[in-house]
């Protein structure tokens, strides 16, 4: 079976998606890239992630070429290829529709830097207007959106868009980021929360590199 440990894996990171509550139900997708043979593992469309077995995830070409795989791939595989086609420090998508941020894209509101966790995300994190899912299209905006320099967006109506070096740091950014939306969420509430400073904010994102462990 081709990249058989990176579809035991995107099977894996279904199952935490739905265990750490960001998803719902068959929604939402992930999928990671293996740079040397030019893959990526990506999960099958709407199917249940604790059913879905290595067999069920699809193996797709970053042109979208089907290598392997009896499923139909997500139908938001665009929205995946496009970060492994013209990003080399993303190996990982994962998309989801956790309440928080998804209720903020229907409000069409990006997160401003209210809390130093936006650094898993960039500056802040973007959110683009509604773009019918499963296009083209809407990979595009999402790329537009995030560029080089921001690791998560927001897409109006719809979820949330999480990008990073490996499965694991990018499954943390989406939880990261749901909680952020949550707080930025509950700051409205109250009033207008206080926004880091540019300053401030450039320290972190500087540091964030050298957050963790080696
Ligand atoms: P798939 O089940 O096709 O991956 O689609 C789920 C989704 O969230 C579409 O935006
Ligand atoms: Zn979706």
């Amino acid at each position: 079976m081709i990249l058989q440990e990176e579809r035991e894996m995107v099977v894996e990171y279904g199952k935490k998606m739905i265990e750490k509550k960001i998803t719902v139900g068959t929604f939402g997708n992930i999928s990671c890239f293996n740079r040397e043979k030019n893959m990526m593992a990506i999960t099958p469309s709407g199917c249940d992630y604790f059913k879905t077995t290595p067999e069920d995830i699809v193996v797709l070409t970053p042109d979208g070429e089907k290598v392997e795989g009896n499923k139909k791939p997500s139908s938001e595989y665009d929205m995946h290829r496009i970060f492994y086609q013209k990003r080399k420090d993303v190996n990982a998508v994962i998309h989801t529709h956790s309440v928080y941020a998804t209720t903020l894209a229907c409000m069409h509101m990006p997160i401003e830097p209210i809390h130093y966790i936006v650094a898993y995300a960039g500056p802040d994190v973007p959110c683009i207007p509604y773009v019918q899912f499963g296009t083209w299209e809407l990979a595009e905006a999402a790329y537009n959106a995030m560029g080089e320099n921001h690791n998560a967006c927001l897409l109006g109506n719809h979820g949330l868009l999480s990008v990073g070096p490996n499965l694991s740091y990018t499954l943390d950014v989406a939880e990261q980021i749901e909680f952020l939306a949550q707080v930025y969420y509950n700051t409205k509430l109250l009033g207008k929360g206080v926004n880091l400073t540019k300053k401030d904010l450039d320290v972190v994102l500087g540091n964030f590199v050298n957050y963790r462990q080696k």
